[in-house]
């Protein structure tokens, strides 16, 4: 047998087998816990009952590329504390997102559910379209939900725009604080604050817009990490350090709305401050998130404490900046750190995906998942291919993009234009060699895959969501985002 049809082999027994290794493992575990017995087909969550599981706290670092965890500048760690909960806590080193921009990856994280399941997509804000915005439906089930039926009390802290009430995001939170862009001192502060007046079980969502452009962080961080502003000329130093500005003209013009780039391309050294000033952003919410989450243990040494990002960010990888534009992997893989409780720590080999953070964290509760969430139990351990997919429905953005993840095998495919890619991610991680030409069958049997996902999805999609008008305050952050017609 050829190594080609061997692999072609292998998607086929992933594909037609992992529906029932699900129920299998899900049999076992069942029968092993003595969990569900009360539950019954069709039944859309076992939550009528209390549980008395786990303290939880779910922090999401908005835009926060994978490879920073881990990493160093001249040997000071960027992310210490987050090095900390990696090394006690289960890492999933192959994560990945959904979808490459907030909402629609935050409805994929919410509600276990992939794009065309929620239909979510890039409604930008467009004046044409009188500002038309989708915005998570009522019909389908949240995390926060599940676990407030459950008897959970729950708590959210938000500083994304996109992920405000009118957007739907804080349904099942019975608290639910807003600041358009705070920093992550505030979000740690407001957390403590919510933290105080919970009762166990509680769950706790504290989310950080540190990461994301304009990379505001403080001069001590960028000390730490060794920024010189003095060693680039007066122009650059402006542009990197008040970010946005370059930013927002760049998503101007590739959209092609400016026929001309405002700005001078940054030099090379440019370039890295810009990356060094993305870093000490990422130092300073590695603090706050320290401090939110030594709070948190004080009052409940075993929570299960979850850390992750809603998508990555380009950094010029493969000529862009921002997200929202590909499924390239500096975009697509995210960190995942899921810590304490009764949580297997150690290095979990496998692709994870961010459809499977909610029935992980409700499966700790012993509780079933409801049976529209299409994501897994990580810990269940079942081998699958993951995907995601990038839409936008403003003719600006012009982004259609499927992708599939399969063992080493990565398919992207342009709704837009037809063309694919092909990528063997082990030999070819930075995504350079595109191997759809040379491997046909892998390429087919990919695309099998791909097809039969987008038709389930399809299947199942009702009531994910719905279209809302957006205060203008709001919209102005979305707009100052780049998320802007
Ligand atoms: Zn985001």
């Amino acid at each position: 047998m050829s190594r080609d049809n061997s692999r072609a082999m292998w998607y086929a027994v992933v594909a037609g087998l992992g529906l029932a290794l699900v129920f299998l493992g899900l049999g076992l575990y069942l029968a092993l816990t003595g969990e569900g017995a009360s539950s019954s087909e069709g039944e859309r969550t076992a939550a009528a009952r209390k549980v008395s599981g786990p303290d939880m706290v779910l922090i999401v670092l908005d835009a926060m590329r994978a490879d920073r965890v881990g990493a160093e500048r001249k040997g000071v760690p960027v992310t210490p504390f987050l090095n900390k909960l990696r090394e006690e806590g289960a890492w999933f080193p192959d994560a990945m997102t959904a979808c490459t921009w907030t909402r629609p990856a935050m409805a994929s994280l919410f509600t276990s559910a992939y794009v065309e399941t929620h239909g979510i997509v890039f409604a930008a804000v467009d004046e044409a379209a009188g500002d038309r915005q989708t915005a998570l439906g009522k019909e389908r089930a949240t995390l926060a939900g599940v676990l407030a039926e459950a008897g959970y009390a729950t708590a959210g802290v938000q500083t994304n725009g996109n992920l405000f009430p009118v957007m739907g995001f804080d349904r099942g939170f019975q608290h639910y604080d807003t600041s358009l862009d705070a920093p992550g001192q505030w979000v740690t502060d407001t957390s403590l604050k919510a933290l105080s007046g919970l009762s166990s079980p509680f769950f706790l969502y504290a989310h950080y817009m540190d990461t994301h452009v304009p990379y505001h962080s403080s001069d001590k961080w960028r000390q730490l990490l060794g920024y010189d502003g003095a060693a680039l000329s007066e122009e650059e130093r402006k542009i990197v350090e008040d970010f946005k500005d370059y930013y927002v003209e760049w998503c101007h013009y590739v959209k092609g709305r400016h026929e001309v780039f405002a700005f001078e391309e940054l030099s090379e050294a440019g370039k890295e401050a810009a990356l060094l000033l993305y870093d000490a952003s990422v130092r300073e919410v590695d603090e706050a998130v320290r401090i939110l989450v030594e709070g948190v243990w004080a009052k409940s040494p075993e929570a299960v404490v979850v850390v992750l990002a809603d998508h990555g960010e380009h950094f010029w990888d493969h000529g862009l900046l921002g997200h929202g534009l590909s499924v390239y992997d500096c975009e697509l893989r995210i960190p995942l750190i899921i810590h304490g409780g009764k949580t297997p720590p150690g290095r979990q080999e496998g692709l994870a995906e961010i459809v499977d953070v909610a029935p992980t964290l409700v499966s700790l509760t012993g509780l079933d998942q409801p049976v529209e969430w299409q994501g897994k139990n990580l810990f269940s351990h079942v081998e699958r291919p993951a995907y995601a997919r990038t839409q936008s429905d403003s003719p600006a953005w012009n982004v259609e993009l499927d992708t599939v993840v399969a063992g080493d095998l990565k398919l992207i495919v342009n709704g837009k234009d037809g063309t694919q890619q092909l990528f063997d991610r082990k030999a070819d991680p930075e995504e350079e060699q595109d191997l759809s030409a040379e491997r046909p069958e892998d390429l087919s049997a990919l695309l099998s895959l791909l097809h039969r996902h987008r038709a389930d999805n399809l299947r199942r999609r009702s009531g994910g969501h719905t279209e809302v008008t957006v205060d203008p305050e709001t919209l102005e952050q979305l707009r100052q985002l780049g998320y802007m017609h």
